[in-house]
């Protein structure tokens, strides 16, 4: 039960993923949560370094997305320097939004995707729910919103437990 919140790998920042080991897993598709994963939720957009990363994951060929439970506002302005496709209002750790981006992706086989996000409860239950690869990233800030905020205590003990499993 307690292993559908656990991620496959659990990386400090997003700059921290091995791009290369995702091509030899055979990764078609990259996707991304927006709050505390890539910035702050208060943050409106993309920093210098994160569109350094996105030109790098094209350049390799890789489809990249983003999947967030957050507004439309919110996730159509940050993807707009991006360029890059998004669902929003996602419903995340339900699979409907996700299963709706990797078809907008054009990804052939669904497995072959990667859900990167700061959350257990709401990033990687949707990824393990799906059936694809799943990262856990550290929150880039302390800073969260109220239900993020509730939910942080009960996470960082699955990690706890994840980190003495693995
Ligand atoms: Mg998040």
């Amino acid at each position: 039960m307690i292993r559908k919140f656990f991620p496959e790998k659990y990386v400090e920042s997003v700059y921290a993923i091995d791009l290369e080991k995702l091509k030899n897993d055979k990764i078609e598709a990259v996707i991304f949560d927006i709050d505390n994963t890539l910035v702050p939720y208060f943050v409106p957009n993309a920093n210098a370094r994160i569109k350094k990363l996105f030109l790098k994951i094209k350049e390799k060929g890789f489809k990249v997305g983003i999947l967030s439970n957050n507004k439309e506002r919110r996730v159509s302005l940050f993807c707009r320097d991006l360029n890059i496709e998004y669902v929003h209002k996602a419903g995340k750790p339900g699979v409907k939004g996700l299963g709706r981006l990797i078809k907008k992706l054009g990804v052939k086989n669904h497995k072959n995707t990667v859900i990167i996000g700061d959350q257990v409860f709401t990033d990687v239950l949707c990824g393990n729910r799906m059936g694809i690869h799943t990262i856990l990233v550290k929150p880039v800030s302390k800073k969260d919103d109220f239900g993020t905020w509730l939910k942080r205590g009960i996470e960082s003990f699955v990690i706890s437990l994840y980190l003495k499993k693995r």
